[in-house]
């Protein structure tokens, strides 16, 4: 049966002279097909996910398919039941993927890893002398990683080209393999990995959520989720036996998948939350965060 709505990731990396411009035709153009999502659109290419109607989602494609700057593109494409995202916003950014590289800056049209499809991949995993390096963020990766994978101790995926250097004596002679959630993190981490001296380095070719629809890899080594940039949050990887959950809840310590902004927003520190914890919580990552906005609000009623 078909879904009444579909959701949409891509990216491509390619020279866009003038983003300002693109920006304003592609406003006209998601607008008139009635898409939701976050685009971002700067010198260096297009990183986006939306939602729409598959008849929308289609259209757009061919646009996107037959657009000189956009041509040669990879669709993920998910089947969901309504809108993903509450409205569309499109942005010019100076850069798609922030790596913070400024003028060391490259186009990983020119310099990147080699390419693993998703059986490569699982069998490279097996192998000796291999570095998996998860080149997410820190909520993400503790949803769900693969089996064996480095999380680079940064705040930010800004703060990974320092991290590199700290760390690459140790990858000197084995078989680097980073990847990431659609591939366009990893297109740039791993170019700049072998910018950075390293040989041997590999990228999964489409990301976790292309892996996780291998009907021959069927998501195994995954452990947990996929955290995902849509009201979904998360999407099952492993199809095997050995599907898990690795997340666990803040307050209690059981297996939760249940994500969670603190609510004292100074704070909105994300984290898992079970249903039992939700009450007693309040929807508070921690009870110093409690106190901290009972405070407010007793200060905020003395100058009142
Ligand atoms: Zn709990
Ligand atoms: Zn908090």
């Amino acid at each position: 049966m078909d879904s009444p709505y579909q959701v949409l990731l891509y990216y491509y990396y390619n020279r866009f002279p003038d983003p300002e411009a693109y920006r304003e035709e592609h406003v006209a153009l998601c607008k008139k097909l009635e898409l939701r999502g976050r685009i971002l659109i700067g010198v260096e290419g297009i990183n986006g996910t939306v939602s729409g109607t598959p008849e929308n989602c289609t259209a757009y494609r061919e646009y996107m398919d037959n657009h000189p700057l956009t041509k040669g593109m990879e669709w993920k494409v998910d089947d969901v039941e309504q809108h993903q995202f509450p409205r569309l916003s499109i942005k010019v950014k100076e850069e798609i993927v922030p790596l913070g590289l400024k003028d060391e800056d490259f186009s990983p049209r020119e310099c990147t890893g080699e390419y693993l499809n998703p059986v490569e991949w699982r069998e490279m995993l097996d192998k000796e002398d291999t570095v998996v390096i998860d080149a997410r963020n820190q909520y993400e990766w503790e949803l769900g990683h693969f089996q064996g994978a480095l999380l680079p101790e940064v705040e930010s995926f800004r703060e990974l080209k320092e991290w590199v250097r700290d760390n690459k004596d140790d990858w000197e002679g084995k078989k680097v393999m980073t990847y990431c959630t659609g591939g366009i993190r990893c297109e740039k981490f791993s170019g700049f990995l072998k910018r950075e001296g390293l040989e041997d380095v590999y990228q999964l070719h489409g990301g976790i959520v292309t892996y996780g629809k291998d009907p021959e890899a069927q998501g195994e080594k995954w452990r947990g989720s996929c955290y995902v940039f849509d009201e979904r949050i998360k999407v099952p990887i492993n199809h095997t036996d050995d599907a898990e959950i690795v997340s666990r809840c803040r307050h209690c310590n059981t297996p939760s998948e249940r994500y969670r902004n603190c609510e004292w927003s100074p704070c909105n520190s994300r984290h898992f939350c079970c249903e039992k914890c939700e009450p007693i919580s309040r929807g508070y990552c921690a009870h110093a965060c409690y106190e901290a906005f009972l405070g407010s609000f007793a200060s905020n009623a003395l100058v009142e």
